[in-house]
């Protein structure tokens, strides 16, 4: 209750903007989870590591657009690119194609190896929605299976047991609807995976392979809990051999677990991948890759007639796909020179090292006050789990102690360490050593708080 008070006396101007924003936009918020209780922080700027609120409180970022700023705030080489952009081009759309969504498209065919061919989309939720198309068409059925747990977008068809928890009498996933307003043939479509569970997850390919247009996953579960390699392995050969295009929601990953993705990372090649995220350089993006034999079915190309104008309308025939500002020139151009910079020999070494580095100092801190905590991530993004009993370590995000964290998350933003309360920590290139240090010594007066 202090620390919400405190909250509440620091930030005056969030909380006036919250309340005009409640009038027009349901909730204040134009995403449901941006939302949080009393009121989210309303920011005025960003540069770097840093956000400053408009009250003028200054914040160590770790949300980072859920992890999509992998260069920090406002990065000099992204404006410089998007300007450059503009200048040659004279506008910042064409509405047909051009020479940059073709040099992105060469540049992700040559870092992901389960890449032939490309399409770009808006966001992260449209490329998983296309990579489910585009999987289901090609095999010819509709089920898909998905895991318990894991996050592809805010659509009908994945909003199923995202929320994890319940478990059957026999350990299997319940099949649960994560929102109001779906249509029950989401639910009765989709078989439930329990993800590193292989011995349930093979029981439940084998009794439904024949119904499967897909099996789709998060090959590191948001973006921290990873994979037992086995798991995806097993997976892999499961989904060859009987013919299942297997697809790896790497909105996430990819870009941050390396310029592979998590699929170089663990050497286990999907045969579509989605992109999103940091693959944008801080602008809305998404994009669908794989084998050209699946791929291709989208193309509205018919080969041999020069008079026809193509599959590019709709009907039973074509794989439809299709969006105005898909390939958009100023985001291609914003990506394109995050990757230069990510290329450079070296620098996710030194980002993962420096999360390392602020695990280690976090749970030492933990340790040292006596107050129950560890960290549990993979490369770049990590969670931090206050668990009820000493010494459980449990890959559920449900269990563990809620109210102490959220008690620490509060007390971390009154420090200046922002961080959407109950979200993990994502790192950036502008999280140097003296930043992570510096975040230490607040981390420590937050912890000091909730003694
Ligand atoms: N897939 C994963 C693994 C994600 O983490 C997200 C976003 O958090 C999405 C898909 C959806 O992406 P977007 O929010 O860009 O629609």
């Amino acid at each position: 209750a202090d620390l919400h008070h405190r909250f509440i006396e620091k930030t005056a101007a969030s909380r006036q903007w919250f309340e005009r924003a409640q009038k027009v936009i349901p909730g204040g918020v134009t995403a449901n989870i941006k939302y949080f209780d009393p009121y989210p922080l309303v920011m005025a700027s960003g540069s770097g590591a840093r956000l400053i609120d408009t009250d003028g409180n200054r914040y160590i970022d770790y949300n980072l657009c859920y992890g999509a700023l992998m260069l920090g705030h406002g990065h000099p080489v992204i404006q410089k690119a998007v300007n450059e952009q503009w200048d040659q081009m004279g506008t910042t759309v064409t509405g047909t194609p051009h020479y940059l969504e073709v040099e992105m498209a060469e540049k992700l065919v040559s870092l992901y190896p389960g890449m032939d061919q490309v399409r770009f989309t808006n966001s992260g939720l449209e490329a998983t929605m296309f990579a489910l198309r585009l999987a289901t068409a090609w095999r010819g059925r509709n089920t898909i299976a998905k895991c318990s747990g894991h996050y592809h977008g805010g659509y009908d068809q994945v909003l199923v047991s995202v929320q994890q928890g319940e478990v059957d009498e026999n350990g299997f996933p319940a099949v649960t609807a994560d929102s109001k307003g779906l249509s029950a043939y989401w639910r009765e479509n989709t078989v439930v995976l329990p993800f590193n569970d292989w011995e349930r997850t093979e029981a439940l390919l084998i009794r439904n392979h024949e119904r499967l247009g897909a099996v789709i996953l998060e090959p590191v579960q948001s973006g921290f809990l990873p994979p037992e390699r086995d798991y995806l392995l097993r997976l892999r050969e499961f989904t060859t051999l009987y013919g299942i295009p297997l697809i790896f929601d790497e909105v996430k990953t990819g870009f941050r677990l390396g310029l592979s993705g998590a699929q170089g990372r663990y050497g286990v090649i999907p045969d579509l991948t989605a992109l999103g995220k940091v693959l944008g350089g801080g602008f809305p993006v998404g994009a669908v890759g794989g084998r050209q034999e699946i791929m291709e079915i989208c193309s509205p190309t018919e080969k041999g007639d020069i008079l026809t104008l193509g599959r590019s309308g709709h009907g039973e025939d074509v794989l439809f796909h299709s969006g105005t500002y898909n390939g958009h020139p100023s985001v291609m151009a914003a990506g394109m020179a995050t990757i230069r910079v990510l290329e450079e020999p070296g620098v996710y070494e030194r980002v993962e090292q420096e999360a390392f580095f602020l695990r280690q100092g976090m749970e030492e801190i933990l340790d040292r006050h006596g107050v129950p905590g560890y960290t549990m991530g993979d490369g770049t993004i990590f969670n931090l789990v206050m668990p009820t009993d000493k010494g459980y370590r449990s890959t559920n995000l449900l269990q563990g102690d809620k109210t102490l964290r959220q008690r620490l998350d509060f007390a971390l933003l009154e420090e200046g360490i922002y961080l959407k309360p109950m979200s993990r920590f994502s790192l950036s290139t502008a999280h140097t050593h003296e930043v992570v240090k510096e975040t230490l010594t607040l981390f420590e007066e937050g912890v000091k708080k909730i003694k």
